[in-house]
């Protein structure tokens, strides 16, 4: 009687599992479709150092244009694509459109750099840093410097040895390197002392409650303590009112990003949001009315 349960479980199971991955598949051939289509598109988010108001880069998101459900965020799709055979294709993706923006506002005299966020198994692979160099030949224009990778610190990086040596190569090219939302990982400081990032990127769920948690605050007060100590760049996340970056800056730490100064946009809203944004010609002192 158990037995003929336990089996009846085990198939029930079974088909359970293979609806999901034929659903996987089926799904990744439909985002397959989609990148070939121009149906994905990078969205930008700017960064910008409180203060002085100057923006300092952006971060490219990825949005589906889907023909019937509208604009989707990764959230609804990216899971999918994660550790398939589509992770590469579309990181390559990511990074050449990102190269050709910079290329893009460049040439109409906006010089800004742009953070792409990789998988980490796109970056565990063996070639990853000969592939970079191919891409960056294709922009031979840009100045090296401009293209920065966001790798999720909370993903575990299962070959640490290798991920260094990577990086190391990568930063030979001129690439930076962000560590995403940390301080949510498993072994966020070994990360931070093992990992040669150029900046931490303050997660956006310590920011949210800083004023109202006082461990929340603690962790953002901590994290600006380690970039100094560590010397590493800093961006904090999320920051969506004016209070968040005003005690963003008492604290130390001036570059912000977050709905409080704009969602992510396509290209060409961002360009004009930019050229708005710093078309005040008394930005600076907006800047230290807003947030000081
Ligand atoms: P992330 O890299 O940590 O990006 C920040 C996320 O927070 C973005 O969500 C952004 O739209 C959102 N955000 C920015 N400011 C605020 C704010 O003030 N409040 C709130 N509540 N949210 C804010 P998004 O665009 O949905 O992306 C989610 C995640 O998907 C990203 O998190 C990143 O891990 C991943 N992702 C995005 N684009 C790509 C991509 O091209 N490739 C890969 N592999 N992953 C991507
Ligand atoms: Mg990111
Ligand atoms: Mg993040
Ligand atoms: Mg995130």
């Amino acid at each position: 009687q158990v037995k003929e349960q336990g089996r009846n479980g085990y198939r029930l199971f079974d088909a359970e599992h293979d609806k999901r991955r034929r659903s996987r598949k089926e799904s990744l051939v439909r985002l397959r479709q989609a990148l070939e289509q121009g149906e994905l598109r990078l969205y930008y988010q700017p960064k910008v150092n409180m203060r002085n108001g100057k923006v300092v880069g952006a971060e490219a998101l990825l949005r589906w244009h889907h023909p019937q459900h509208g604009v989707l965020a990764p959230g609804a799709f990216l899971a999918d694509i994660e550790d398939s055979e589509l992770d590469i294709p579309l990181g390559e993706w990511v990074i050449r459109t990102a190269l050709a923006q910079m290329q893009e506002w460049r040439a109409r005299g906006l010089l800004l750099g742009i953070s792409v966020n990789i998988s980490a198994f796109h970056l565990q692979q063996p070639d990853f840093a000969r592939r970079m160099a191919v891409l960056l030949q294709e922009y031979p224009q840009l100045p090296r410097d401009m293209l920065e990778i966001e790798v999720l610190e909370s993903t575990a990086l299962s070959d640490l040895e290798r991920v260094i040596a990577l990086m190391r190569d990568c930063q030979a090219l001129g690439v930076r390197f962000a560590l995403d939302d940390f301080g949510t990982g498993y072994s966020s400081l070994l990360y931070l002392k093992r990992l040669p990032a150029d900046k931490l990127k303050i997660d956006q769920s310590f920011i949210r409650n800083m004023h109202e948690d006082t461990d929340d605050l603690a962790i953002v007060q901590g994290i600006i303590g380690l970039s100094g100590a560590f010397n590493r760049h800093l961006v904090a996340e999320g920051v969506e009112t004016d209070e968040h970056g005003k005690l963003l800056l008492y604290l130390g730490c001036e570059v912000a990003q977050g709905y409080g100064i704009a969602r992510p946009m396509p290209a060409d809203h961002f360009f004009d949001w930019v050229r708005r944004w710093q078309g005040n010609p008394h930005w600076e002192f907006a800047a230290r009315q807003r947030w000081t």
